[in-house]
């Protein structure tokens, strides 16, 4: 069991697929074997190239976001002038989609 970031743990598991793939490995085996090799590699380069703190910004913004308060849906209204729906907001729907993609938070 592992306490590492799960975009770090993303990027160990990619790393650890790629190597056994190219070393004819298992990767289970492989993952077993070398989990905190993998993890503080990968836990280095993501820090090399600020993908944490890109991360934590992102949030920070969609969090802000002006049309959304950070809600992620909006008001819209519907063929009928008496009516509305909610919808996903269309100015930090990809925000949020990639910051789940990456894992979330720490
Ligand atoms: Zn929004």
């Amino acid at each position: 069991m592992s306490t590492a970031h799960p975009m770090v743990e993303k990027a160990a598991r990619a790393w650890c697929k790629r190597h056994a793939e190219a070393c004819g490995l298992d990767e289970a085996t492989l993952w077993a074997e070398r989990e905190a090799g993998f993890l503080t590699e990968a836990q280095a380069a993501l820090e090399a190239c600020g993908a944490l703190e890109l991360l934590a910004l992102a949030e920070q913004y969609a969090n802000e976001c002006a049309s959304c308060g950070g809600t992620t849906r909006i008001w819209t209204r519907t063929q009928d002038p008496q009516d509305s729906i909610d919808v996903e907001c269309p100015d930090c729907i990809d925000i949020w989609l990639v910051i789940e993609k990456a894992g979330g938070l720490p």
